[in-house]
């Protein structure tokens, strides 16, 4: 998606040669419009896959989550990374390891949120190693859902998430792949 990564090239800044800041689009000031696009860019690629949610993890994913839910006609549903006294009921669990802070912590999300039968399409902000997305895959299993697709905006190709999400039988879909980055230049796959 060019208008992404010209974003990426323009305001992304590789703190190393593994982790981006996008912080000035995406995860702290957020550019809703470029979010629009985004949104409305999975929606056309995932239309017919028949999904009854849209399904995301706080807070970075809520913004392109929740443009591609709006444009698909589709309820959103995020993902707790921390627990409060009033989440309270039926609560479905997994423990995540953290790519970028490199510690683990419990994803969540209430059973009546995510049933038997519910097809999801899972929108993240960042692709790494998968394990947020495989957080979300148990927690589908859990609730006797599936997931039909994810979508993700950035997905760093050259970690080994897409394969490991492709061997367990994922379609994976990512707006913008880099291929490698250092501090003052990003290359992406198609390039
Ligand atoms: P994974 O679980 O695939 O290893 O990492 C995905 C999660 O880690 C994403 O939800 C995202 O929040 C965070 N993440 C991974 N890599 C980066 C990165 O390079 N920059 C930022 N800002 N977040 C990242």
């Amino acid at each position: 998606m060019q208008m992404l990564k010209e974003a990426i090239l323009q305001k992304g800044r590789a703190i190393n040669q593994d982790v981006l800041l996008v912080d000035s689009f995406l995860n702290h000031q957020v550019d809703v419009r470029l979010m629009r696009e985004v949104g409305e860019t999975f929606a056309r690629r995932f239309q017919e896959g028949a999904f009854t949610r849209v399904v995301t993890i706080e807070s970075s994913g809520i913004a392109p989550a929740a443009f591609t839910a709006l444009a698909l006609g589709l309820p959103l549903v995020v993902m707790k990374k921390q627990t409060s006294k009033i989440m309270t009921g039926d609560l479905l669990e997994t423990t995540v390891r953290s790519f970028t802070k490199g510690t683990q912590y419990q994803l969540t999300v209430k059973r009546e949120f995510l049933g038997e039968g519910d097809r999801v399409l899972l929108i993240d902000d960042f692709l790494a190693s998968g394990e947020a997305a495989f957080g979300v895959l148990n927690l589908a299993s859990q609730a006797g859902a599936t997931v039909g697709g994810i979508g993700i905006v950035i997905e760093k190709a050259f970690q080994p998430g897409r394969k490991r999400l492709e061997d367990a039988g994922m379609d994976v879909y990512s707006l913008a792949r880099v291929k490698s980055m250092t501090k003052d230049h990003i290359e992406f796959v198609d390039d």
